[in-house]
């Protein structure tokens, strides 16, 4: 297993690689010394050499790859891909060495997954990363400490606790006394990281249904005797989730995991603005507590950044709407938390401090590597309710970031985040957030500008929703009634899926799509294309690129989807 640069295959040393591949291949074989040389350091300054190219030719092999292939992936079928890999057997002898992995890695499998770099690449939030974040990506690797317990990573369960504060800091701006206190206190903990935003929801929801089903007189609590004792102890049906209908579906999944059961997350219908609807809010809470406890709000979820829409809910009502009515309130920011660290926009987010608990997502804008959420929690003792203790690992009283955590082992992502902060500092990240916000409502004015297309969801933060449309049907739209309407839809419908397909399956640019249910006086589903804008290297030009080519794309193909 003699690591070999000259298979490594850059252009530089191509010849070499066929002499390579003329010559007789040497049969790799699995035995005790080959596999110590795999953990030991390099034996000489040759081999260290070697090591060091490969991480060379990943960072700037890789990223010259990227920036060679300005699309978003090659034009290969996922059907076609599917059958180069079906081979399901391991083989016993070593079949590659890391060259040659390393290669395969580069010139095989990165051209056909996506470019998610690209600045053409705007339908998810999934973007560029600023280079260092790989660096600091391979530090984790290389230390591979594990945040499970003080044991096994000492300074940095130390450092994850003054980073999580900073960001407690950023979203609950609470006094230097507080940070004080907490920052390093081994028995309250302002927030935890978890693997993503989805366990981040899970983690705020089950402190918050163990804070509503805790012990008491004659039951010890929901999370020793489960949801069926703890219903019938305090004499409830059932427990109930309000949010609304653009929330994410990891609620449901919590309300699954939970015990709760997912169609009791309620999905209250939004206003003109794509935000909650208040009343129907107030509504909700009024006629649930005149069933004098038989049905509990175990939470209320506002939205930060809506998945779909990017809106955002009226944090500071529902806020205090939580407050009168002793409910506990969660606000899902996985997408919009870092809009905090822009003074600028940092309003948009007003009453976020009235929440009981915030999800923030760490790989979406914090432009970390996938993947890591974070849950932070305005009661320090708060997440006792979901402490968790073994005799190997997490004793009681120690400082152990495991007791208090979904996930078992875990990476130190919080490292990433503790030194990003230090090298964007919060104005480096205010200015991508209000590059995403600008741009968005930029491309917004240009959206409504031509005949062909309609915009649906005005941007309130980077992501905006809108459809083609050409003037003559939005004319007919505006006198149709509704059997009408519906029809017109489902052509614009059929269009808009079409559209979107056909721009994918090119490969310059990508937007996304979904199915909004919108409009005040009747509901009507219409497909929409979704744009997110958080590559700072998209702009304005681009954006128009991108309609362009759509714009073309229902040129030539609108006859025959229109006549299907
Ligand atoms: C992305 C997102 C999530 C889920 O986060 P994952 O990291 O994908 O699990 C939850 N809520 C909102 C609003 C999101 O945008």
């Amino acid at each position: 297993m003699k690591l070999n640069h000259q298979q490594f295959g850059d252009t530089d040393n191509k010849q070499m690689n066929m002499k390579n591949k003329n010559a007789k291949k040497t049969e790799l074989v699995a035995n005790w010394q080959t596999l110590m040389r795999t953990f030991i350091r390099p034996e000489n300054e040759e081999t260290k050499l070697i090591l060091i190219k490969y991480m060379e030719q990943i960072l700037f092999g890789l990223h010259n790859f990227l920036k060679k292939h300005v699309g978003i992936t090659e034009e290969v079928s996922l059907k076609e891909l599917s059958k180069r890999f079906t081979d399901t057997r391991i083989n016993k002898n070593p079949e590659k060495k890391l060259a040659e992995v390393i290669t395969e890695l580069i010139e095989d499998i990165a051209p056909h997954a996506v470019n998610v770099a690209s600045p053409y690449f705007v339908g998810h939030m999934t973007s560029a990363i600023p280079f260092f974040m790989v660096h600091l990506k391979t530090i984790v690797a290389a230390l591979n400490q594990n945040l499970v317990k003080i044991e096994t990573s000492k300074v940095v369960s130390i450092l994850e606790k003054q980073v999580i504060a900073k960001i407690h800091r950023v979203i609950y701006k609470e006094k230097e006394s507080f940070y004080k206190e907490h920052v390093q206190n081994s028995k309250t903990t302002l927030g935890c990281f978890t693997k993503d935003g989805t366990l981040a929801n899970i983690t705020a929801l089950w402190v918050a249904r163990n804070s509503l089903l805790s012990s008491k007189e004659g039951f010890s609590g929901i999370e020793e005797e489960g949801i069926a004792a703890a219903y019938k102890a305090y004499g409830i049906e059932k427990c109930v989730i309000l949010t609304s209908k653009l929330s994410h579906y990891s609620l449901k999944k919590a309300g699954g995991i939970l015990g709760i059961g997912n169609q009791n997350i309620i999905a209250i219908d939004v206003d003109s603005n794509n935000r909650i609807n208040l009343a129907l809010l107030n509504k909700e809470i009024k006629e649930i507590k005149q069933t004098g406890g038989r049905i509990r709000i175990l939470a209320v979820v506002g939205i930060a950044g809506a998945t779909e829409t990017g809106t955002i809910d009226p944090l500071k009502e529902i806020g205090m709407l939580c407050s009168e009515n002793k409910i506990y309130f969660h606000v899902d920011a996985a997408w919009g938390g870092p809009t905090l660290m822009s003074e600028k926009y940092r309003h948009l987010l007003d009453g976020i401090e009235l929440a009981d608990s915030v999800t923030i997502d760490c790989h979406k804008q914090f432009y970390m590597p996938m993947s890591s959420g974070m849950v932070y929690f305005k009661d320090p003792a708060i997440m006792d309710s979901i402490a968790y203790y073994a005799n190997y690992v997490n004793r009681p009283g120690s400082v152990d970031l495991g007791i208090k955590s979904i996930t078992g082992s875990r990476e130190a992502n919080s490292i990433i985040l503790d030194c990003a902060l230090k090298i964007m500092g919060s104005q480096g990240y205010a200015l991508l957030i209000e590059h995403g916000i600008e741009t968005a409502h930029e491309f917004a004015e240009e959206i409504k500008k031509r005949p062909d297309f309609q915009l649906i969801t005005p941007p309130e933060l980077n992501v905006l929703t809108y459809r083609i449309c050409p003037a003559k049907i939005k004319h007919k739209l505006s006198e149709a009634n509704f059997e009408q309407r519906q029809s017109i839809n489902e052509k614009l419908n059929k269009i808009n899926r079409t559209v979107q397909r056909l721009q994918r399956e090119a490969g310059k640019s990508f937007v996304s799509r979904t199915t909004l249910s919108i409009g005040n006086k009747w509901k009507e589903d219409i497909v929409v294309l979704r744009c997110v804008i958080m590559n700072p290297m998209t702009n304005i030009n681009i954006l128009r690129k991108i309609l362009d080519e759509q714009e073309e794309i229902y040129r030539c193909h609108m006859h025959e989807v229109s006549s299907q």
